[in-house]
Parts: structure tokens; C-alpha cells; sequence
């Protein structure tokens, strides 16, 4: 029983690329060879060996070093690793300078100019790329819940956030999954009825053999992620529900908006978009195999050789892993992660430094005080993977922590003003429109008052996904304070931001909080302010907050927009 194939067309064609780099590779091997005898042929008569004069050679060197094995030229690879050796021993052990020329010229006259692939062939065809899932549009969760369960209530929350939920008995979940074919599925643990998850595995061959299509449907969606629900996880809880391919286990019930967020992380085209990946390697075709492998697996790459082209790239790219060669003519890798890390905006960025085994061993202690990581050439593919994701993604985790809102995942006060100053330069500098609305919840503190603060909480988690849920991906939200809350619209004028809120307040004004019997309904109150009728961020900032504080003594439930006339009338201050 062969399963489909899947999707053929973009692998065929990864694998023509790849073969063609590696014609490309095998094209060009004798001309870099044959400049690497040159070098040395200059270099072996010099009085003396400055590492500055040996420097081309090294490079040339170095780099046929870690790319002769990703080719499958080992032997070369090897013998490259050598000589690189040698060069460095040159520089630091003048004194057996006439030894070491020798021994280079004896390991020189060993490469062949018509060297061939001396290693195993990779065969890409067979390399196993992983491809992350897509976010669907309407994400099916099915959550395999006892009769009494603490979780009961979750199916009616998870609905309300545009997923597609079904309940079933623990009992019945084969047959549920053959009906239903859940993205997510949530499975209630309990330890006193033994009641525990099966495999994976189990649960699939159980499954299939009800199903009279054997596809089932999973072979073009893939197995849903799993997450167990358990009253009180261990460590033996957690290693077994890792064994059976379960993704994590969670405190039963779980806290929506932390369950929320561990969906997302299910799916790597999320809030956030694709893992950025940025490849500095001065080795044009290695860097440009990496890169194709990377964007094969589902990630943006862009490719610097230089610091110029570097500091270009880093301008228009918002970066989340950084992929460094540490060898390189013009820098080396620490010295250039050095400089990066004094950006701020770089913050958290994770670099992983690439090279060949001597190197990594020579910059080890520089490497580690970087707490970065570090990957040796040639890399294999599904290792370059796995590093660059994981990295990835814990820079992400890190990087919010410090920019968001620990309740609603939004911007923090901070950097949501952070953000209107670089936007606000950018709309300056091409002279376009850009909005600024401040919102505030009405009678919030009622909500507390009357449902407590959990729904209270609920409501600011609702109403920062719904505002998520309604912009473009230009817009920028957060969560000014309390229930106050700021977004900025490029590219936006004050009549466009006027009408947007509008519609989201009349449309989020309908919401029902509540799971309870009683509906709570929660308004709000908002004030737009537009560049260029105001120049500065914060008399873009006050404008909208008077705005929003006339529409408050208005009667609240509406949108005010701020003009200069207006604000001036009433003593505030237009600039
Ligand atoms: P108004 O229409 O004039 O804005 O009335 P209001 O009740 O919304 O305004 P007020 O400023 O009097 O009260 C704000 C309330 O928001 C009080 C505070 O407890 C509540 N609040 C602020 N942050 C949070 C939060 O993180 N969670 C919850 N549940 N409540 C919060
Ligand atoms: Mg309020
Ligand atoms: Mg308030």
C-alpha cells in the first residue's frame, strides 16, 4: 500500500535546481583550483607569510573546503581542510616556515585538477524535506472529552474564535477521526480510569482499518497534532504522550488563550508569516544551496555576500535567524556578529555560524558568550533544518516576550510606539497618508464589576483577536494600557480610518463574550488622528486620545476623528 505522491512538481524541481548547482560546482571546480595553485605559487616565494598576504589564499582555500563535500567531493573537501590547516600554521609558526612550504606543495600536488566526486552521491531525490502545514481557513479541532469533564465548555469558546469543533467520547475517537478529520485534536487523559492516549500510530491503524478508503483523507493533510489534557502532568505523563507522538500535554482545562497560542504554533504560517533567514557566506554557490534548500523547506531567504550587501538586506528584511560563514575575507563571522548585536532592532536575533571543523573549534569561546549556535561543514540537510527552525522560532519567543503583551499578544505600550516613529518616518518620507486611532473599551469596569475579571479578561483577549482578525498585514496593533488600545494604519487616510472603525465597532459591538446564560455585550469608544494633519508621534498620539475622550462624552459607542480645528477650539495643542 503506496500512499499518493505528494505535490511532485515542486520537488522535481528542487531536485533540477540542485542538480544544476551542482554542474555549476563541477564546472568551475578547475578554475578554482587552478587559482588556488596560482596563489600559492605567489605566495611560496614571499620572505615572510603575513596572514594579511595569505588571505586570498586561504579564502579560496577555505571555501572549497566546506563546499567540496556539500558536492560530494569529499576526498578534495579533505584535502582542502589540510591545506587550510597548513596556511594557518604558516602564519603562526614562521620559524618552520620552510617545512610548511613543502608539505603544502606536496598536499597541493596531491589535488587533482579533474578531481571527481569521490564521496557518496546524495541523492536528493531521497533527502526528506520537511514541509511545515498551512494555517486552513477553518481550523478543525476535535476534542475526545469524558461525560463530566472539567473541559466541557471549551467546544462553545473555540467556536466563538471561527474554528470548527466537534465533541466525541475518548472511547469513540478511531471512529471519529475516520468522519471528521481534525487538524487538532485535544484528548482528555484521566489517570484513575487508566484512560490514557494511544499512539499515534495505534490510533491511525486503528482508524484506516475502519475506514473503507484507505487515504482517509490524512494523506493530503497530514496527522493532526495531538495535545493531551491531564489533570495533573508529570514528567512520566509528558515523556509518554512525546513517545506516542503527541505534540505537548496541558494542565486539564487548559487556559483558552494559552491553548489558542499553542495552536498557532502548530501551524509556521501564522501570525508572523515564514521563519526569515538570512544567509551571509561569501561562497556564492554554497550560500545559494543553503538558501534553496531553506526556501524548499518552507522559509524566506535572502542571501548577503558582503557587509555592504549585508546592512542593505537587514534595511528591508525583518530577520529572524541569521546563518553566518565564519570565515570570510573582509570580516570574520565574530567580528560581524559583534557589530550586529549592538543593533537594537536585532535584539534576540539567534546567529548560527557555519564552517568547516577547524574553524568552530579555534572560535569556540567566542561562539558560546554569543549564545549562539554553531553548524559544521558540510551540513546535512535535515540538521540545517531542524537548527534553523528551532533557533528561529525561540528568538520569536524571546523577542515577544520583550515587545508584547503578556494577556493579549499585542504590542506593548513601548513598542507600539517604537513602531509609530518608524512608520511615521516612513509615511514622512514618502509623503502618504497614515492614521492613528486610540480606542477605549466603554463601561469596562462594569464587565469586572458584574462578571468578574476572568470575562474581563476574555473580553480584551476577544477584542484583540478580533482587531487582528480585521486589519491588513501593514497595520500594527497593541494594547496601549488597561483596556486602551492603539492601532496605526499606513497608507490610511482619516476618512478610510474613520470608516474602518466604524465598521469594526459596529460589527464587534454584536460579540457575545459570555459562555453563560447571560450575554455581555462590551462597546467601545474611538478617536483617529491622520498624518499629515498632525507631524509628530505624540501630537498624533493626543490628538486621537482627545478624539477618543469627545466620543467618551458623546455618549460613548462611536468614532470621533481629530482635525486640527477642532483641538485648537478647545485649547488642546495641534502641533
Ligand atoms: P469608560 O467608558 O469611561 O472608559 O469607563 P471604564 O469603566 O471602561 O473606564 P475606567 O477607566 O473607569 O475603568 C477601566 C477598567 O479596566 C478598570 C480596570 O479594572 C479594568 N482593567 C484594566 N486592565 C485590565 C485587565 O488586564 N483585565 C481586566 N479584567 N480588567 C482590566
Ligand atoms: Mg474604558
Ligand atoms: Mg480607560
Amino acid at each position: 500500500m503506496t500512499g499518493p505522491q505528494q505535490t511532485p512538481e515542486p520537488s522535481a524541481a528542487f531536485n533540477a535546481r540542485l542538480e544544476e548547482l551542482r554542474r555549476g560546482y563541477a564546472k568551475g571546480l578547475p578554475d578554482e583550483i587552478a587559482l588556488i595553485r596560482q596563489c600559492w605559487g605567489l605566495a611560496r616565494t614571499l620572505p615572510s607569510f603575513d596572514p594579511l598576504i595569505l588571505k586570498p589564499l586561504r579564502t579560496h582555500v577555505h571555501n572549497l573546503a566546506g563546499s567540496g563535500a556539500t558536492y560530494g567531493y569529499d576526498r578534495l573537501s579533505r584535502l582542502m581542510q589540510d591545506i587550510e590547516q597548513k596556511i594557518d600554521l604558516l602564519a603562526d609558526f614562521p620559524e618552520d616556515a620552510g617545512r610548511i612550504v613543502l608539505e603544502l606543495d606536496a598536499l597541493l600536488a596531491e589535488v587533482d585538477t579533474t578531481s571527481v566526486p569521490s564521496g557518496e552521491q546524495k541523492n536528493w531525490a531521497e533527502l526528506d524535506i520537511h514541509r511545515p502545514r498551512k494555517r486552513p481557513d477553518k481550523l478543525k479541532v476535535l476534542l475526545a472529552l469524558a461525560k463530566d469533564s472539567p473541559s466541557s465548555g471549551l467546544d462553545e469558546q473555540l467556536l466563538h474564535y471561527g474554528m470548527e469543533i466537534r465533541v466525541c467520547d475518548p472511547e469513540a475517537l478511531a471512529e471519529r477521526l475516520v468522519e471528521f478529520h481534525p487538524d487538532i485534536l485535544l484528548f482528555e487523559e484521566d489517570a484513575e480510569s487508566n484512560r490514557i492516549c494511544p499512539s499515534l500510530r495505534n490510533l491511525f491503524d486503528q482508524a484506516q482499518s475502519q475506514s473503507d478508503n484507505d487515504k482517509m483523507g490524512y494523506s493530503e493533510k497530514g496527522i493532526p497534532d495531538i495535545f493531551i489534557l491531564n489533570n495533573q502532568p508529570s514528567i512520566a505523563t509528558r515523556v509518554r504522550a512525546f513517545r506516542n507522538g503527541a505534540r505537548e500535554v496541558l494542565f486539564n482545562p487548559p487556559e483558552i488563550s494559552a491553548l489558542l497560542a499553542k495552536i498557532d504554533d502548530c501551524f509556521l504560517e501564522q501570525v508572523g508569516g515564514a521563519i526569515h533567514v538570512l544567509i551571509i557566506d561569501d561562497d556564492k554557490e554554497l550560500a545559494q544551496f543553503h538558501a534553496n534548500v531553506l526556501e524548499q523547506a518552507g522559509f524566506k531567504v535572502e542571501i548577503a555576500h558582503t557587509a555592504a550587501e549585508l546592512e542593505q538586506k537587514l534595511g528591508n528584511f525583518s530577520v529572524d535567524v541569521i546563518l553566518m560563514d565564519l570565515h570570510m575575507p573582509d570580516y570574520n563571522g565574530i567580528e560581524l556578529s559583534a557589530a550586529l548585536r549592538q543593533d537594537p532592532s536585532l535584539y534576540g536575533v539567534p546567529i548560527i555560524f557555519i564552517s568547516v571543523e577547524q574553524d568552530i573549534v579555534r572560535h569556540l569561546g567566542a561562539i558560546k558568550v554569543g549564545g549562539d549556535d554553531f553548524l559544521i561543514k558540510p551540513v546535512a540537510v535535515p540538521y540545517l533544518i531542524a537548527s534553523v527552525e528551532t533557533r528561529a522560532r525561540r528568538g520569536r519567543e524571546l523577542r515577544s516576550l520583550i515587545r508584547k503583551d503578556g494577556l493579549t499578544g499585542l504590542f506593548n505600550h513601548v513598542s507600539i510606539e517604537d513602531s509609530l516613529q518608524q512608520m511615521l518616518a516612513r509615511a514622512i518620507r514618502s509623503k502618504t497618508d497614515l492614521s492613528v486611532a486610540m480606542i477605549d473599551l466603554d463601561y469596562f469596569k462594569k464587565v469586572n464589576d458584574n462578571y468578574g475579571h476572568l470575562v474581563g479578561d476574555r473580553v480584551l483577549i476577544d477584542f484583540a483577536r478580533f482587531l487582528k482578525g480585521r486589519l491588513r498585514k501593514s497595520d500594527v496593533v497593541g494594547r496601549f494600557g488597561g483596556e486602551e488600545f492603539m492601532l496605526i494604519l499606513p497608507d490610511t487616510s482619516v476618512e478610510h480610518g474613520r470608516a474602518l472603525l466604524e465598521s469594526i465597532r459596529q460589527s464587534f459591538s454584536i460579540v457575545n463574550h459570555n459562555t453563560a446564560a447571560t450575554p455581555v455585550r462590551v462597546t467601545f469608544s474611538a478617536g483617529v488622528a491622520c498624518h499629515p494633519d498632525f507631524s509628530t508621534a505624540s501630537t498624533l498620539i493626543k490628538a486621537a486620545d482627545t478624539a477618543m475622550y469627545q466620543a467618551k462624552e458623546q455618549g460613548r459607542n462611536r468614532v470621533i476623528t481629530a482635525s486640527r480645528e477642532t483641538l485648537q477650539t478647545e485649547g488642546g495643542n495641534g502641533e
